[in-house]
């Protein structure tokens, strides 16, 4: 029995809170807190149990969460704002003892640069406290580094080769619209990419690389490689791998979309000053486009995401592996409200939550996913929504 505190009230926030509701053995209590308080109080509403309270909080202030923090006194702050926030948040965290979940690493705001530097920087501050930081808890990062782990525990006596494919197959029915915060989705998508090989991380222009990969249930699919954040802990986990990369899929409508949002300036976060006023172009942006909360109504189609690892097996033999979950767009919608990407990051993030407060993912410091035991968390994933699959032996096609 624990009280979880979650901070955010978006799509992802949607879906955690609506789970950990589902659980109410782990979370007797909810609290949900985030800047604009109607939207938690929707949210409270909409989940409909008596143990669901609201509040308000601007997460760039620490004085702010703190209060926040002690009026509460939660087991676990569950952050799912956006990755500006880490840091306070974690702050906050530090100053009152309480541990601390995320699902995306920190970015400053002017600079769109995906580094776990300044949260890893915290580990020593988090192990004298006594408290526990969990890294990147949804799906890619987050599912992405527990399939790795259960790969290398299970599977693997070395993993040499590691591709993360992340397919959305997925059809809204909207000429353009980002699956997550448009703000982050898009600083993310058009910046230089990246993969790991032979000890060096190589660039390439971004979305320069690509190619078709068959995916469960889908087909071929062409698909982008581009860097994101798991890779850099996952490297430095599992130092037998030589090679991993990153790859998304998207589609040509929503590439165009996309090289004409970056040529006429509106991705930039540069501000610019409009009337008197300065306004960041690419937050303009967000505002205009379709809320990612709103695309599940009419979601047709499904996700799949999973991990493609080669290497030796237990016996020294050759091994490929494929491991994946599909989630369906309108079944995670008549579920909780939301489309598939928001369910496949906040139901990791309430399995996490669960993995502390049942004490098994709870160490002092602070971690990533793949360091702590993945099979409780598999074992979950099957229960909650997130069922999981395995290909032994199959054709990777990389
Ligand atoms: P949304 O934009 O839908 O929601 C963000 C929420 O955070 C909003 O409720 C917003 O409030 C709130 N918020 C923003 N700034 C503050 C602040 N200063 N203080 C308090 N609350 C604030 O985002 P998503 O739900 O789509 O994404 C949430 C997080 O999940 C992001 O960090 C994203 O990067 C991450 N993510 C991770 C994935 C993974 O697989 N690991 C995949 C997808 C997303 P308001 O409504 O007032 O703006």
């Amino acid at each position: 029995m624990a009280k979880v505190l979650i901070i955010g009230a978006g799509g992802v926030a949607t879906v955690a809170a609506h789970k950990c509701a589902q659980n109410p053995d782990v979370f007797s209590e909810i609290v949900i807190a985030s800047r604009t308080k109607s939207k938690c109080d929707a949210l409270a509403k909409a989940i409909g149990k008596p143990n669901v309270i609201t509040d308000r909080v601007d997460a760039d202030q620490v004085p702010e969460l703190v209060a926040l923090f002690r009026r509460h006194n939660p087991d676990l702050v569950v952050n799912l704002a956006l990755p500006y926030q880490d840091l306070t948040i974690m702050d906050a965290c530090l100053e009152c003892g309480i541990s601390y979940l995320d699902t995306a690493n920190y970015e400053p705001l002017d600079e769109a640069k995906y580094q776990y530097s300044w949260q890893w920087a915290y580990k020593k501050r988090f192990e004298d406290a006594g408290i526990t930081a969990i890294l990147g808890c949804g799906f890619d990062p987050g599912v992405s580094g527990v399939f790795t782990a259960y790969a290398a525990k299970h599977h693997f006596s070395e993993m040499q080769h590691l591709d993360i494919v992340d397919c959305n197959a997925g059809n809204h029915g909207k000429a353009f619209a980002t699956n997550f915060n448009p703000e982050i989705n898009i600083r993310e998508i058009t910046q230089r990419g990246k993969y790991y090989e032979n000890g060096e991380w190589h660039e390439t222009d971004p979305l320069s690389v690509h190619k078709p990969l068959t995916y469960p249930n889908i087909g071929p699919r062409e698909s982008y490689l581009m860097y994101h954040e798991e890779l850099e802990s996952l490297v430095k986990n599992y130092p037998s791998i030589t090679r991993a990369r990153f790859w998304m899929t998207f589609g040509q409508e929503y590439l165009t979309h996309l090289r004409v949002i970056q040529n006429i300036g509106m991705a930039s976060i540069v501000p610019i000053n409009y009337n008197g006023q300065d306004i960041v172009p690419i937050q303009f942006l967000k505002a205009v486009l379709p809320n990612p909360k709103e695309l599940g109504e009419n979601y047709t189609g499904e996700t799949s995401i999973g991990c493609r690892i080669s290497g030796k097996d237990k016996e020294g033999k050759p091994l490929t592996y494929y491991i994946y979950n599909n989630c369906s767009h309108h079944e995670a919608y008549l579920e909780t409200g939301m489309q598939a990407v928001s369910y496949t990051t906040g139901v990791p993030a309430m399995i996490g939550a669960m993995m502390y407060l049942k004490g098994i993912w709870k160490r002092p410091g602070v971690w990533n996913v793949e360091e702590f035991d993945p099979d409780p968390f598999m074992q979950q994933l099957n229960k909650q929504g997130l069922p999981w699959h395995e290909i032994i032996n199959g054709d990777l096609e990389l």
